[in-house]
């Protein structure tokens, strides 16, 4: 949610984005509820509005069978499909982008279909496509590598589930649905719903309240949608997973390209985390092992850290947050399962208080900083856990599977 800073975008976006977020929220509660009820809200008729004729720009960026799809799909469930084409191609570009990537997520419209996953993280409720796929291309099922019933599932949720009005409805009813759709209106990796409307414009969508088309060839944005889900599956995201590891256990120093003044000691069996995420993310990590924190927390234990980026931009920070599970939507809670991954168990940035950028930290007893803490034996909820005011460490931490081999360039599988 560092939208105004990253994007130089005015607060109320940001605004916007939070009132967003509350609704994807609600909507997605009133999908599990119709899903559970058995009724089909899926389908409807088209309506009378026409729906508009590709332009020059969309027949040079959309393969004509990709076209074909989109334009089936949206008469289909009546909704505008200049607005499901920008989707699809803020999602996976001109690719195919067909498999499922580590958050859950896949196929050309990057839909949730790994319960119990980062996209879908309660185990016991369907996921989007378990509740709203669509067999479209006629082979007895819905299938995530099947572009024809991804476009097709994508267009039905986008409709009921995420709130976008029929064809003829406003941009401002759009853009909304394109907020709900990735979880936020924008964040500190893309400006989500305003690139989608752009290029839907650049289609030739022309609802009400539609801005005059840019020049084609000037400010056409590049691909970087992440799914409806929020967004672990990040440009920098994709760690790896993890594994639990037992003792032995001490405390062990950072070296002091990411700790520079004093230098900080964790608990050894995640310095190789830390030393990955801080390098990789461009970090300094300010604190680790320390027992001024929550006694009852992971930093007396050696297994939190606190960080802030080396060179002053936030925007990498945002980065790491979102890597290790971080989400807008589930910020106020920052823990597991929604808004820490494996082997993360509680991340404390924007919307978490005395966390967060220097636009979020409010209040900001600590200053600004980004913590994370590691799940361990010891950590809230756990057997082990309790107040400690010296180094006892836990009998497990689960860390990274493979620092470094899980998180190269490259994992967003899109386009
Ligand atoms: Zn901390």
């Amino acid at each position: 949610m560092t939208s105004h800073e990253t994007n130089q975008r005015p607060r109320p976006l940001w605004a916007l984005g939070l009132l967003a977020v509350l609704a994807a929220a609600v909507v997605a509660v009133a999908g599990t509820f119709m899903a559970v009820l058995g009724a089909d809200i899926g389908c409807v008729g088209g309506s009378g509005s026409v729906q508009a004729a590709p332009t020059k720009t969309a027949k040079q960026e959309i393969a004509p069978w990709k076209l074909k799809l989109y334009r089936a799909a949206a008469k289909r469930f009546d909704i505008d499909w200049t607005f499901l084409a920008s989707i699809g191609y803020q999602e996976c570009g001109n690719g195919a982008c067909p498999e499922i990537n580590p958050s859950g997520c896949g196929g050309a419209m990057q839909i949730a279909v790994v319960r119990g996953s980062a996209c879908s993280p309660d185990p016991s409720v369907p996921t989007l496509w378990e509740r709203y796929g669509v067999d479209a291309d006629g082979d007895g099922k819905a299938s995530i590598t099947s572009p024809a019933d991804s476009i097709f599932t994508g267009a039905r949720i986008l409709r009921p589930v995420m709130g976008a009005p029929r064809t003829g409805g406003s941009y401002a009813a759009y853009r909304e649905a394109a907020c709900n759709y990735y979880g936020a209106c924008a964040d500190g990796l893309t400006s989500y719903a305003d690139e989608v409307m752009a290029r839907a414009v650049q289609y030739g969508f022309r609802g009400a309240g539609s801005p005059e088309p840019s020049d084609p060839a000037g400010a056409r944005p590049a691909p970087s949608g992440n799914g409806q889900c929020g967004t672990s599956q990040s440009p920098s995201g994709g760690l790896g997973g993890a594994k639990r590891v037992n003792g032995p256990a001490e405390l062990k120093s950072l070296p002091a390209d990411i700790t520079p003044g004093t230098p900080e000691a964790c608990d050894s069996r995640i310095i190789a985390d830390v030393i990955y995420l801080a390098r990789r993310f461009g970090q300094v990590v300010t604190d680790c092992f320390g027992l001024g924190h929550t006694p009852d927390g992971e930093h007396p234990l050696g297994a939190a850290i606190d960080a802030a980026p080396k060179d002053g931009n936030w925007a990498n920070t945002m980065r790491l947050a979102r890597a290790v599970g971080w989400k807008p939507s589930c910020a106020s809670s920052g823990s597991r399962p929604v808004c820490a991954d494996p082997p993360f168990r509680f991340v404390g940035y924007n919307g978490y208080p005395n966390h967060g950028d220097p636009a979020h930290c409010v209040p900001c007893s600590g200053g600004p900083h980004i913590h994370i803490s590691w799940q361990t034996s010891a950590s809230p909820g756990m057997p082990e856990n309790a107040s400690r005011y010296s180094y006892i460490p836990a009998t497990w931490i689960e860390v990274l599977a493979g620092p470094g081999s899980g998180g190269g360039s490259g994992k967003g599988k899109r386009g």
